[in-house]
Protein backbone atom coordinates (compact mmCIF):
# COMPACT_ATOMS: atom_id res chain seq x y z
CA UNK A 1 0.00 0.00 0.00
CA UNK A 2 1.18 3.23 -0.81
CA UNK A 3 1.68 6.20 1.57
CA UNK A 4 -1.24 7.72 -0.46
CA UNK A 5 -3.63 5.21 0.01
CA UNK A 6 -2.81 4.75 3.84
CA UNK A 7 -3.76 8.20 4.03
CA UNK A 8 -6.57 7.80 1.95
CA UNK A 9 -8.21 5.16 4.01
CA UNK A 10 -7.70 6.68 7.51
CA UNK A 11 -8.93 9.60 6.28
CA UNK A 12 -11.90 8.23 5.30
CA UNK A 13 -12.58 6.64 8.60
CA UNK A 14 -12.01 9.82 10.03
CA UNK A 15 -14.59 11.77 8.47
CA UNK A 16 -16.81 8.82 9.32
CA UNK A 17 -16.53 8.99 12.59
CA UNK A 18 -17.16 12.87 12.35
CA UNK A 19 -20.45 12.05 10.35
CA UNK A 20 -21.00 9.74 12.53
CA UNK A 21 -20.80 11.44 16.00
CA UNK A 22 -22.49 15.04 14.13
CA UNK A 23 -25.75 12.42 13.18
CA UNK A 24 -25.93 11.45 16.83
CA UNK A 25 -25.77 14.95 18.11
CA UNK A 26 -28.31 15.72 15.32
CA UNK A 27 -25.74 18.65 13.76
CA UNK A 28 -24.77 18.84 10.36
CA UNK A 29 -21.21 17.23 9.51
CA UNK A 30 -20.35 19.93 7.48
CA UNK A 31 -20.46 22.32 10.72
CA UNK A 32 -17.61 20.48 11.47
CA UNK A 33 -13.83 21.20 10.83
CA UNK A 34 -11.35 18.61 10.90
CA UNK A 35 -8.16 19.95 11.44
CA UNK A 36 -5.39 17.08 10.25
CA UNK A 37 -2.61 17.82 12.66
CA UNK A 38 0.55 17.08 11.08
CA UNK A 39 3.06 17.63 13.67
CA UNK A 40 6.13 15.17 13.36
CA UNK A 41 5.40 14.50 9.88
CA UNK A 42 6.81 15.58 6.54
CA UNK A 43 5.47 17.86 4.11
CA UNK A 44 5.63 15.37 1.76
CA UNK A 45 2.55 13.77 4.10
CA UNK A 46 1.04 17.26 3.89
CA UNK A 47 1.29 17.39 -0.22
CA UNK A 48 -0.70 14.38 -0.21
CA UNK A 49 -3.34 14.84 2.47
CA UNK A 50 -3.89 18.26 0.29
CA UNK A 51 -3.94 15.96 -2.28
CA UNK A 52 -6.77 13.98 -0.46
CA UNK A 53 -8.73 17.09 -0.30
CA UNK A 54 -7.70 18.59 3.22
CA UNK A 55 -7.60 22.17 3.36
CA UNK A 56 -6.67 22.53 7.55
CA UNK A 57 -3.88 21.16 9.16
CA UNK A 58 -2.66 21.98 12.69
CA UNK A 59 1.02 21.99 13.93
CA UNK A 60 2.03 22.69 17.31
CA UNK A 61 6.08 23.68 17.59
CA UNK A 62 6.71 27.25 16.05
CA UNK A 63 10.06 26.17 14.37
CA UNK A 64 8.62 22.78 12.83
CA UNK A 65 5.27 24.77 11.19
CA UNK A 66 7.43 27.66 10.10
CA UNK A 67 9.83 25.38 8.43
CA UNK A 68 6.51 23.28 6.50
CA UNK A 69 5.25 26.53 5.57
CA UNK A 70 7.59 27.41 3.25
CA UNK A 71 8.26 24.01 2.20
CA UNK A 72 4.60 23.22 1.21
CA UNK A 73 4.01 25.95 -0.15
CA UNK A 74 0.32 25.48 -0.84
CA UNK A 75 -1.68 29.00 -0.95
CA UNK A 76 -5.28 27.33 -0.25
CA UNK A 77 -4.09 25.71 2.77
CA UNK A 78 -5.00 26.49 6.14
CA UNK A 79 -2.46 26.57 9.20
CA UNK A 80 -4.23 26.42 12.66
CA UNK A 81 -1.68 26.99 15.45
CA UNK A 82 -2.48 24.72 18.26
CA UNK A 83 0.37 24.78 20.35
CA UNK A 84 2.24 26.37 23.11
CA UNK A 85 3.29 29.67 22.41
CA UNK A 86 6.29 31.86 23.81
CA UNK A 87 6.00 35.70 23.79
CA UNK A 88 9.31 36.31 21.77
CA UNK A 89 7.82 34.04 19.06
CA UNK A 90 4.53 35.04 18.91
CA UNK A 91 4.66 37.52 15.92
CA UNK A 92 6.59 35.27 13.84
CA UNK A 93 3.68 32.49 14.60
CA UNK A 94 1.20 35.47 13.56
CA UNK A 95 3.21 36.01 10.43
CA UNK A 96 2.36 32.70 8.86
CA UNK A 97 -0.80 30.92 10.79
CA UNK A 98 -3.95 31.16 9.19
CA UNK A 99 -5.86 30.81 13.29
CA UNK A 100 -4.48 30.49 16.50
CA UNK A 101 -6.05 28.12 18.88
CA UNK A 102 -3.97 28.07 21.70
CA UNK A 103 -3.80 31.60 23.03
CA UNK A 104 -3.77 31.26 27.33
CA UNK A 105 -2.43 34.54 28.31
CA UNK A 106 -2.60 38.61 27.64
CA UNK A 107 1.29 38.63 27.39
CA UNK A 108 0.78 36.77 24.34
CA UNK A 109 -1.28 39.84 22.62
CA UNK A 110 0.83 42.25 21.63
CA UNK A 111 3.02 40.07 19.68
CA UNK A 112 0.38 38.56 17.98
CA UNK A 113 -1.45 41.85 17.18
CA UNK A 114 2.38 42.84 15.85
CA UNK A 115 2.88 40.07 13.29
CA UNK A 116 -0.65 40.10 12.06
CA UNK A 117 -0.46 44.03 11.46
CA UNK A 118 2.82 43.78 10.05
CA UNK A 119 1.28 40.97 7.27
CA UNK A 120 -1.69 42.97 7.02
CA UNK A 121 -3.83 40.75 8.06
CA UNK A 122 -6.81 39.58 10.63
CA UNK A 123 -5.49 36.69 12.38
CA UNK A 124 -8.47 34.47 14.44
CA UNK A 125 -7.71 33.08 17.59
CA UNK A 126 -9.35 31.45 20.04
CA UNK A 127 -8.76 31.48 24.09
CA UNK A 128 -7.40 28.05 25.10
CA UNK A 129 -8.80 27.10 28.41
CA UNK A 130 -7.56 24.64 31.49
CA UNK A 131 -10.24 22.05 31.67
CA UNK A 132 -8.34 20.37 34.48
CA UNK A 133 -10.62 20.31 37.93
CA UNK A 134 -7.66 19.90 40.01
CA UNK A 135 -6.39 23.13 38.41
CA UNK A 136 -9.62 25.36 39.18
CA UNK A 137 -7.89 26.49 42.44
CA UNK A 138 -6.04 28.99 41.29
CA UNK A 139 -2.67 28.85 38.84
CA UNK A 140 0.36 27.17 41.65
CA UNK A 141 1.93 24.05 40.31
CA UNK A 142 0.23 23.81 36.78
CA UNK A 143 3.38 23.90 34.27
CA UNK A 144 3.24 24.59 30.25
CA UNK A 145 4.96 22.10 29.02
CA UNK A 146 5.34 23.84 25.66
CA UNK A 147 3.78 21.21 23.47
CA UNK A 148 0.59 22.11 23.88
CA UNK A 149 0.23 18.98 26.01
CA UNK A 150 -2.98 18.72 28.43
CA UNK A 151 -1.09 21.28 30.64
CA UNK A 152 -1.85 24.73 29.12
CA UNK A 153 -4.95 27.05 28.94
CA UNK A 154 -6.24 29.76 30.76
CA UNK A 155 -8.66 28.63 34.28
CA UNK A 156 -12.34 28.89 32.92
CA UNK A 157 -13.05 31.95 35.61
CA UNK A 158 -10.14 33.98 33.84
CA UNK A 159 -11.69 33.51 30.24
CA UNK A 160 -14.05 36.03 30.11
CA UNK A 161 -11.40 38.82 30.65
CA UNK A 162 -9.13 37.58 28.22
CA UNK A 163 -11.25 36.90 25.44
CA UNK A 164 -12.88 41.09 26.27
CA UNK A 165 -8.80 41.47 25.75
CA UNK A 166 -8.45 39.64 22.55
CA UNK A 167 -11.69 41.46 20.68
CA UNK A 168 -10.06 44.51 22.06
CA UNK A 169 -6.54 44.00 20.06
CA UNK A 170 -6.11 45.04 16.82
CA UNK A 171 -5.29 42.47 14.21
CA UNK A 172 -6.97 39.87 15.85
CA UNK A 173 -10.27 38.52 15.91
CA UNK A 174 -11.29 36.54 18.48
CA UNK A 175 -13.40 33.23 17.25
CA UNK A 176 -14.08 30.85 20.33
CA UNK A 177 -12.64 28.54 23.07
CA UNK A 178 -10.28 25.78 22.40
CA UNK A 179 -9.50 22.93 25.12
CA UNK A 180 -7.41 19.63 25.31
CA UNK A 181 -9.35 16.95 27.65
CA UNK A 182 -7.30 16.57 30.90
CA UNK A 183 -5.50 13.43 31.35
CA UNK A 184 -7.06 10.58 33.15
CA UNK A 185 -10.36 12.60 33.44
CA UNK A 186 -13.62 11.88 31.70
CA UNK A 187 -13.76 13.82 28.38
CA UNK A 188 -17.25 13.81 28.59
CA UNK A 189 -17.18 16.35 31.46
CA UNK A 190 -14.43 18.27 30.33
CA UNK A 191 -16.65 18.82 26.90
CA UNK A 192 -19.70 19.42 28.91
CA UNK A 193 -18.05 22.37 30.93
CA UNK A 194 -15.80 24.06 27.84
CA UNK A 195 -19.78 24.27 26.11
CA UNK A 196 -20.49 26.22 29.10
CA UNK A 197 -17.29 28.32 28.78
CA UNK A 198 -18.25 28.96 25.30
CA UNK A 199 -21.81 29.95 25.58
CA UNK A 200 -20.26 32.55 28.29
CA UNK A 201 -17.76 33.78 25.82
CA UNK A 202 -20.75 33.62 22.40
CA UNK A 203 -22.97 35.89 25.07
CA UNK A 204 -20.53 38.60 24.84
CA UNK A 205 -19.80 38.21 21.64
CA UNK A 206 -21.74 36.68 19.03
CA UNK A 207 -18.78 36.28 16.70
CA UNK A 208 -16.74 33.80 18.93
CA UNK A 209 -18.35 30.78 17.29
CA UNK A 210 -15.90 28.21 17.46
CA UNK A 211 -15.85 25.51 19.92
CA UNK A 212 -11.96 23.72 18.89
CA UNK A 213 -12.18 20.33 20.89
CA UNK A 214 -11.69 16.90 20.19
CA UNK A 215 -8.77 14.66 19.13
CA UNK A 216 -8.17 11.05 17.90
CA UNK A 217 -9.08 9.08 21.06
CA UNK A 218 -12.22 11.63 21.92
CA UNK A 219 -13.60 13.32 18.91
CA UNK A 220 -17.22 11.76 19.62
CA UNK A 221 -17.61 13.48 22.84
CA UNK A 222 -16.53 16.55 21.48
CA UNK A 223 -18.70 16.73 18.78
CA UNK A 224 -21.63 15.95 21.71
CA UNK A 225 -20.54 18.96 23.08
CA UNK A 226 -20.59 21.45 20.43
CA UNK A 227 -17.37 20.89 18.93
CA UNK A 228 -16.64 23.16 15.82
CA UNK A 229 -13.11 22.24 14.71
CA UNK A 230 -11.65 18.96 15.56
CA UNK A 231 -8.14 18.18 15.29
CA UNK A 232 -6.89 15.16 14.93
CA UNK A 233 -3.15 13.43 14.26
CA UNK A 234 -2.57 9.89 15.09
CA UNK A 235 -6.25 8.79 13.37
CA UNK A 236 -5.18 10.28 10.12
CA UNK A 237 -1.55 10.04 10.07
CA UNK A 238 -0.58 6.81 12.54
CA UNK A 239 2.27 6.01 14.77
CA UNK A 240 4.68 9.39 14.84
CA UNK A 241 7.83 8.41 13.23
CA UNK A 242 10.83 9.18 15.06
CA UNK A 243 12.94 12.40 14.30
CA UNK A 244 16.15 11.21 12.93
C1 LIG B 1 -1.14 16.60 18.87
C2 LIG B 1 -2.36 17.40 19.17
C3 LIG B 1 -3.62 17.01 18.70
C4 LIG B 1 -3.85 15.71 17.93
O1 LIG B 1 -3.77 14.64 18.81
P1 LIG B 1 -4.04 13.13 18.32
O2 LIG B 1 -4.28 12.38 19.58
O3 LIG B 1 -2.80 12.71 17.60
O4 LIG B 1 -5.22 13.15 17.44
C5 LIG B 1 -4.69 17.83 18.98
N1 LIG B 1 -4.55 18.97 19.68
C6 LIG B 1 -3.36 19.39 20.15
C7 LIG B 1 -3.28 20.66 20.92
C8 LIG B 1 -2.22 18.62 19.91
O5 LIG B 1 -1.03 19.03 20.38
Amino acid sequence: MTREQELDGALQRVRGRVADAARAADRDPDEITLVVVTKFFPASDVRLLHDLGVRDVGENRHQEAQAKVEEVGLGDLRWHYIGGLQSNKAAAVASYADAVHSLDRAKLLRGLSRGALEAGRVLPVTVQVDLDPRHAGGPDGIQDDGQGGGRAGALPQDVAALAAQVADTEGLELRGVMAVAPLDADPVEAFRRLQRVADEVRREHPGATWISAGMSGDLEAAIAFGATHVRVGGAVLGERPSRG
